[in-house]
């Protein structure tokens, strides 16, 4: 009983794949099994902590991603709208600030906007209990990749060894390989 409500808990912090980033993401497989709409997380996924500078290859896969004719949506905590504006209109794709993750308000409404369900949508981002736990709750694919940088906003700070911990164990339940 306690075994099988674990597991059940555990399915929402589980991400469905785990990469070291997110140019390791495999977009060709992504769009074959069906996901047509990308959302991935800002700070420590497509930029470094706080900075507007995307890398090269980060930019070559968002293309790679938007030639395949994926649609792709920052989905960021952060409260800096200009910001995160600035930075998607640099790689030409949407952005959406505040939003509020792991709560899923953010992405329902645009999944809604553009007539398309959470299983045509994967979200890939650093952080287990904000992006990851949102992703699951909304009932979409959710991949996990590597922090970019040191997490220098406290509550991230924070949650890093916890989430470390959540690896290990989900490692260990044979959740994720
Ligand atoms: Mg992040």
């Amino acid at each position: 009983m306690a075994h099988s409500f674990l597991l059940w808990l555990l399915k929402f912090i589980c991400p469905d794949q785990h990469f070291k980033e997110i140019t390791d993401v495999p977009l060709a497989e992504l769009w074959e099994s069906g996901i047509r709409i990308i959302f991935v997380d800002l700070d420590n996924t497509l930029t470094p902590w706080g900075s507007n500078k995307v890398s090269e290859p980060i930019k070559q896969w968002v293309e790679e991603a938007k030639a395949r004719g994926f649609q792709i949506v920052i989905v960021s905590n952060a409260g800096f709208r200009k910001r995160v504006a600035q930075i998607a209109d640099t790689l030409g794709i949407i952005g959406i600030a505040s939003a509020g993750k792991p709560r899923r308000f953010a992405f329902y409404r645009y999944l809604k906007l553009k007539n398309l369900t959470p299983q045509q949508a994967v979200m890939i981002g650093d952080q287990i209990f904000t992006d990851i736990l949102a992703a699951k709750r909304a009932g979409m694919k959710a991949i996990l990749i590597e922090p970019l940088t040191e997490r220098k906003f406290f509550s991230g700070r924070i949650q890093r060894p916890f989430e470390l911990i959540a690896i290990k164990l989900l490692r260990y339940m044979k959740l994720l390989q």
